[in-house]
């Protein structure tokens, strides 16, 4: 019904776009390639935002910086935002009222996509799937634009000459609660934990923006979901596209996928003389068993795809993994370092932990997400020597661990680096994986990853 409630033509329509980073960019420039009038809103000011405004004003686009106006907002005829501004700090009350689309830049580039989309949501693991789907396609030989949140924004792709097969898309929460038509040939959904609570109310409330994903698939179209999550398992009810449940608990019945200790993926489809098809896991160079979720998931959508099995697996064999996530940044007199600084919040520390068998000197703490710490207890118990905190997190997680372990507060990743190689011996593992966000003391993740490999290759005096 929605549907039809969104008028799609673009020309000399007025559009605001709300943020301008690369996601801002590419959707102006869409925009304004498709005729529409378009105004990029800013809450920063001039001289933080590098060459965008230059490059947005040869394309003839409209600038308003160091402030979102309500007299912007409120006439537009369509509204677009970039998924790293929250809706809430915009004056969308008068456009909500006059029934102004407010869609996301992937709702929008959605509109104008041909080729099959493929979307991946979850509350970690999106990269990597992401990733490792678009590797294998590309190593079927089919052409493939991998994009969305891991990097190129998908108006992109429509802003470039050459046809993709197949498009694959990291989707965050955010740019599913402003979708409207948005349908994916086949959605993902790898996991729903506890992360962004300092945006979403309630975790029912996150939980119900990742469901959106599957809000207008039919029939034709794919759900690829974990059967092991309760929370995913109970959005199934009024999914109408065919399922395709993965599992690293259970084997057979619905199961599309599911593991088999040590090393096994297996995929039955659903025809009824189809065969099991194996997948080894020997091969395969990402680590852990989220990562054989991240698998299951990809190979379920492979499948879906009608990949073959055996190029399949040659492909996962080959699967280098991305940089950031249990990264082994190299190996020193027997002490092994890895660099999981995407680890930003408390369920993907904790997948760390348990991926890594040597025991563990943890760097963690950055900035405080505003959950709870206890779900790492156990493990920290179990397997951490020692706990090295920094960052404004670093009293609350303190308190949370200081009477299972020694616990270290530390001014910076140097200290905490050089810290962690006197207290390491042959054997451990020093791991990286902070549970918070970055942006008290970096950049950005990846800011705070590379700091971190740089710091550790200094002190080791060596690439290990
Ligand atoms: P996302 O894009 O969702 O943040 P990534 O693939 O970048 O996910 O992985 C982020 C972190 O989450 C990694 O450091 C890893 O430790 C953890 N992780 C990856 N896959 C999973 C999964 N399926 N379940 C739980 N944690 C995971």
């Amino acid at each position: 019904m929605k549907r039809n409630l969104i008028d799609k033509e673009l020309r000399d329509k007025r559009a605001v776009v709300a943020g301008m980073a690369a996601t801002g960019m590419a959707a102006a420039e869409f925009l304004s390639q498709q005729g529409a009038t378009v105004i990029v809103s800013e809450i920063k000011t001039e001289d933080l935002l590098g060459d965008y405004p230059r490059r947005l004003r040869s394309l003839n686009v409209a600038l308003e910086m160091g402030q979102h106006s309500a007299q912007t907002f409120d006439s537009a005829a369509l509204i677009v935002l970039s998924p790293g501004v929250d809706p809430a700090a915009l004056p969308l009350a008068q456009a909500q009222a006059k029934g102004i689309p407010i869609v996301s830049e992937v709702e929008l580039a959605s509109w104008f996509l041909t080729p099959p989309l493929i979307a991946i949501t979850g509350t970690n693991g999106k990269s990597t799937t992401t990733a490792l789907i678009g590797h294998l396609l590309l190593s079927w030989g089919k052409k493939v634009f991998v994009g969305g949140n891991i990097g190129t924004p998908l108006t992109t792709y429509l802003l470039r000459d050459d046809d993709a097969d197949y498009i694959v898309a990291e989707i965050s929460s955010f740019q599913l609660e402003a979708i409207a038509t948005f349908r994916p040939f086949i959605s993902l959904l790898l996991n729903v934990g506890e992360d962004h609570l300092s945006r979403h109310p309630t975790l029912a409330a996150y939980a119900a923006a990742k469901a959106r994903i599957f809000q207008n698939q039919g029939v034709q179209d794919w759900a690829v979901l974990n059967h092991d999550d309760m929370i995913v398992r109970s959005l199934i009810p009024p999914i109408k596209a065919q399922l395709l449940l993965f599992s690293r608990e259970q084997q057979g019945g619905d199961l599309g996928v599911w593991f088999e200790a040590p090393g096994t993926v297996v995929y039955k489809g659903k025809g009824q003389g189809s065969k099991k098809e194996r997948f080894s896991l020997a091969r395969v160079k990402i680590k852990g068993m989220h990562n054989v979720e991240n698998i299951m998931a990809a190979v379920g959508a492979a499948r879906i795809c009608g990949m073959p099995s055996a190029v399949i697996q040659d492909a996962l064999d080959t699967f280098a993994g991305l940089e950031h996530r249990l990264e082994l940044v190299g190996e020193w007199h027997g002490v092994s370092v890895y660099n999981d600084s995407k680890a930003t919040n408390v369920a993907s520390a904790l997948t760390a932990l348990q991926s890594l068998d040597s025991p563990i000197i943890l760097l963690a703490g950055g900035r405080d997400k505003g959950g709870s710490y206890a779900p790492l207890r156990g493990v920290m118990k179990e397997r951490v020597k020692a706990l090295i905190l920094m960052g404004e997190a670093k009293e609350k997680m303190r308190a949370a661990f200081q009477d299972l372990l020694p616990v270290y507060l530390v001014a910076g990743m140097e200290e905490g680096v050089r810290l962690a190689w006197n207290i390491a011996q042959g054997g451990e593992a020093i791991l990286l994986s902070p549970a918070c966000s970055s942006f008290d003391m970096f950049h950005d993740y990846e800011d705070r990853g590379r700091t971190f490999k740089e710091i550790v290759r200094r002190v080791s005096g060596g690439t290990g």
